[in-house]
């Protein structure tokens, strides 16, 4: 892939760990007192890997489901 940006620093995912490269993957969302608080996303290739593994089966999910609506009488 191209453009995509290392940076050292923390993940956010699933390892928790630190000081390792890591890429932005999006904006976080949390429930705030007043408002909701926002905060850059940070992953490593471990996790995104681990993500994008999730992210391919609920599509595949979705692609099926949707492919049993259509067969539907
Ligand atoms: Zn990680």
């Amino acid at each position: 892939m191209t453009g995509i940006v290392w940076v050292t620093g923390n993940c956010w995912l699933y390892c928790r760990r630190s000081g390792l490269p890591v890429m932005w993957v999006g904006t976080a969302q949390s429930v705030g007192v007043y408002a909701p608080l926002y905060a850059p996303l940070y992953a490593c290739e471990q996790c995104l890997a681990e993500l994008s593994a999730m992210v391919w089966q609920h599509v595949q999910r979705r692609d099926s489901s949707a492919l049993q609506h259509q067969s539907a009488p």
